[in-house]
């Protein structure tokens, strides 16, 4: 395992301006690599603070990747930080300074005295290209201690570690782990957890859960470098887990929705949803997915009863008799859905996503999801007493997950 930190530098970055997404494309990079972050710091753009939050990282850390404070005005001190820290004056390089004044003129701005300090870097240290912006980076080789500097815009930052930081990796003798991710929908984390573990007690993997909620994802990081994951232990994950409620898995594992668009590309399949509870939150999960009109006809949200019954043909006595968030009113839902569109199939959703409107029958949390072909039609009751959002993402989940089951021939857990 390669100990590595993390330095994040932004007066922006600390008072809450800007989330820090950077120090998380480095994290899930460094990951890639079979890197361990060990500390992650973010500083203001000042010398002296830069100075001390290096000196605290790197006896312990092999490789540290700082970002931002490149740029070209006077509160970018990324560059003399380096300097002070390194014991190494900065030199300007004609070469880069060329590169600049071409790039500047390109766009049709004007290269300006203060933009040459974009040329100059420690003199040990030697430079990386930024092909997707103008300041360039630069990395410091040291025994057993590399320390690479990158521009803090997102975009750039995110180029320059596939295309300039890996290569250098490579170079130190740093290769890319395989890793592999499973997701799962249906079983609380613990409970993947306990399973899994179980299972890789003795096997030189990293093991990471991530609870992007409500699915839970595993991740195995093979720590032997440039070994493989053995396919029989991959399958006895699978099955310790519960295959049902792995949706996906894979190198890059895809999601629920490019799942179930490809099933339904699979059995030439077209499906419309109709939406109470999650406000159309479905029809936009699914169109996340580029290419979904392919089989994605549409989607209704009814939010009221007379919608209800206006676009989708649910009857009055239906609503009035059961309430809107009912199975025969899921049924009903998911029906109109599908017989106003010829879809081959339709799902629906109503239920209480809260705060307010639970009854000691029907608590905050109780949802229904219809589900509709010209032959048949069902509902399924469910409850997650949670918060609004999180009812909302979880029925959401659940109505695509029932669906993946359906096509795929699965029984539909509680
Ligand atoms: P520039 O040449 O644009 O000045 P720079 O290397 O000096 O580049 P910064 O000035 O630190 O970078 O940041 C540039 C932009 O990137 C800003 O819009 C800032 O909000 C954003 N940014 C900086 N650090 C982070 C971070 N850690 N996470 C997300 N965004 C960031
Ligand atoms: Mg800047």
């Amino acid at each position: 395992v390669i100990p590595c930190a993390i330095l994040t530098i932004g007066s922006e970055v600390l008072d809450g301006r800007v989330t820090d997404t950077n120090s998380q494309d480095i994290a899930l990079f460094l990951e890639e690599f079979g890197g361990q972050v060990i500390s992650k710091i973010s500083c203001d753009d000042d010398i002296e603070a830069i100075v001390a939050a290096l000196r605290f990282v790197t006896p312990n850390a092999r490789l540290v990747i700082v970002s931002g404070g490149l740029g070209p005005t006077s509160d970018d001190l990324t560059r003399e930080a380096l300097s002070s820290y390194l014991g190494d004056p900065l030199v300007r390089l004609p070469e880069v300074l060329e590169e600049l004044a071409r790039r500047y003129t390109a766009r049709g701005r004007e290269f300006l005295e203060i933009n040459k300090k974009q040329a100059d870097i420690p003199s040990s240290t030697l430079i990386l290209p930024n092909c997707a912006g103008t300041a360039p980076g630069f990395v410091s080789h040291r025994p057993e201690l590399s320390i690479f500097c990158l521009p803090g815009v997102p975009s750039e930052l995110r180029v320059m570690l596939q295309e300039s930081v890996a290569p250098h990796l490579l170079q130190l003798g740093i290769q890319k782990a395989s890793q592999y991710t499973f997701r799962v929908f249906g079983l609380p984390e613990s409970v993947v957890a306990a399973r899994v573990s179980q299972l890789l007690d003795n096997h030189p993997l990293k093991l990471s859960y991530r609870s992007h909620f409500p699915e839970v994802q595993v991740k195995i990081t093979q720590l032997t470098p440039g070994a493989d994951l053995d396919d029989s232990l991959l399958s006895k994950i699978r099955t310790v887990i519960g295959p049902e409620y792995v949706f996906s898995q894979g190198v890059s594992a895809p999601s629920l929705e490019q799942v179930i668009g490809n099933l339904l590309k699979e059995q030439q399949l077209t499906l419309c949803v109709a939406e109470s509870c999650t406000g159309g939150l479905i029809s936009k999960t699914l169109t996340d997915e580029p290419g979904a009109s392919s089989y994605f006809l549409g989607g209704f949200i009814t939010y009221n009863n007379e919608l209800k019954e206006k676009l989708l043909g649910v009857r009055k006595e239906t609503l009035e008799k059961f309430g809107a968030v009912s199975a025969e009113v899921a049924i009903e839902m998911a029906c109109g859905a599908q017989s106003y569109s010829h879809s081959s199939l339709a799902m629906s959703v109503t239920g209480i996503a809260g705060p307010d409107g639970g009854s000691p029958g029907k608590p905050v949390g109780t949802f229904f999801v219809g589900l509709s072909t010209a032959y048949e039609s069902m509902s399924y009751e469910f409850s997650f007493a949670s918060s609004r959002g999180r009812i909302r993402r979880f029925s959401t989940y659940k109505t695509l997950d029932l669906l993946r089951r359906r096509l795929l021939g699965l029984t539909v857990p509680e």
